[in-house]
């Protein structure tokens, strides 16, 4: 805790040392931090929270305005839940303070709960996300492969929520074992003469803490193959379709295309999906990488007028992937706007 008072960052949805958190914007911080770095989220946070500035208007909006402020961010059921939940909550007058209120919420598991639950609320708990599960992997010297480790993780944070530290100060706990995993017990060989724990720590004792934590192989991730058209017209509008609500990139906005599949399409049979008559191009490939394959999308573009399914992309929720394909391809480079 001294380390922490000394060191803690300095981050947007933080609140002053000493004064009461806002629980909306904790759950916000939270949610956008699930599958997206601290980097990352910094600049959505902050024009989310103008965008909705209370629960009650992210309540009140609709669902395509919070999809257009996600966009970009990946995992868009995140966005959706976040919508779902702020109804909830609105109505019912506020967020539950007990963990298992807030794991009935929509988008909000197990992890979730405890962060939201010690920094807004107090609960006396500790939260392990991957900064936190490497700082324990060290602490404790587990040699044993992630993601095969996390019963041993769970069972010293355990241990450590039963410490006065937690009991008295949950919220700044949980957040000083955020900020050691970012900071001086991050990725690659940490900065243990830097550390408050270095007396107590088994890896660095055992001169393995650079070693820690151990991971299991991952497989290789597949890779999948589409066509996605672009027409745009002069005005810089652009054919645009929206996906099935449920499943990757669930209500966001796409170009049209063909299916993703294990084998790549060759121009024939892409071409009894293009969705306009038009003199269309191949202007290159798109690549993108999602958790568990990589995608490959061949563009083709073409110029025409489509009539009211033309949007302007600035009036669209566009995933980054769309984002590309909107920007060209990789073989011949090509912008639209
Ligand atoms: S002593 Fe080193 S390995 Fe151990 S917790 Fe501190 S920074 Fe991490």
């Amino acid at each position: 805790m001294e380390w922490y008072d000394r060191h803690r960052r300095d981050l947007p949805w933080r609140a002053a040392a000493g004064t009461v958190p806002d629980p909306y914007r904790v759950w916000l911080s939270e949610v956008m931090l699930q599958q997206t770095t601290v980097q990352a989220a910094g600049p959505y946070y902050a024009r989310f929270l103008a965008r909705f500035p209370s629960i009650e208007a992210l309540a009140a909006a609709d669902e395509s305005a919070v999809l257009r402020a996600w966009a970009g961010l990946g995992y868009y059921a995140r966005a959706r839940n976040l919508h779902a939940c702020a109804r909830r909550v609105a109505t019912s007058g506020g967020f539950p303070r007990t963990l298992d209120g807030l794991r009935a919420l929509p988008g909000i598991g197990a992890y979730t709960a405890r962060a939201i639950g010690a920094i807004a609320f107090g609960v006396p708990v500790l939260a392990v996300d991957g900064n936190v599960e490497r700082v324990l992997c060290r602490l404790g010297a587990i040699t044993t492969p992630l993601p095969a480790a996390k019963k041993n993780v769970a069972a010293l944070a355990a241990r450590l929520e039963a410490t006065r530290a937690v009991e008295a100060r949950p919220g700044d706990a949980v957040q000083a074992m955020f900020d050691l995993g970012a900071s001086i017990c991050g990725k690659g060989e940490p900065a243990c003469v830097l550390c408050p724990w270095q007396r107590h720590c088994a890896a660095r004792a055992a001169g393995m803490a650079g070693q820690l934590p151990a991971r299991a192989a991952k497989p290789a991730r597949p890779i999948r193959h589409g066509v996605a058209f672009r027409l745009t017209d002069s005005t810089g509008r652009v054919l645009l379709r929206k996906r099935p609500a449920k499943g990757l990139l669930g209500g966001m906005d796409e170009l049209p295309g063909t299916p993703w599949r294990d084998s790549a399409w060759n121009e024939a049979e892409a071409m009894t999906f293009a969705p306009h008559p038009a003199g269309w191009r191949d202007v290159g490939e798109v690549r993108h990488v999602f958790t568990h394959f990589e995608l490959r999308l061949t563009v083709y573009a073409a110029e025409g007028d489509a009539g009211a399914d033309m949007r302007h992309p600035d009036q669209a929720a566009l995933p980054s992937v769309m984002r590309k394909c909107l920007e060209g391809g990789g073989r011949r480079k090509e912008r639209l706007f």
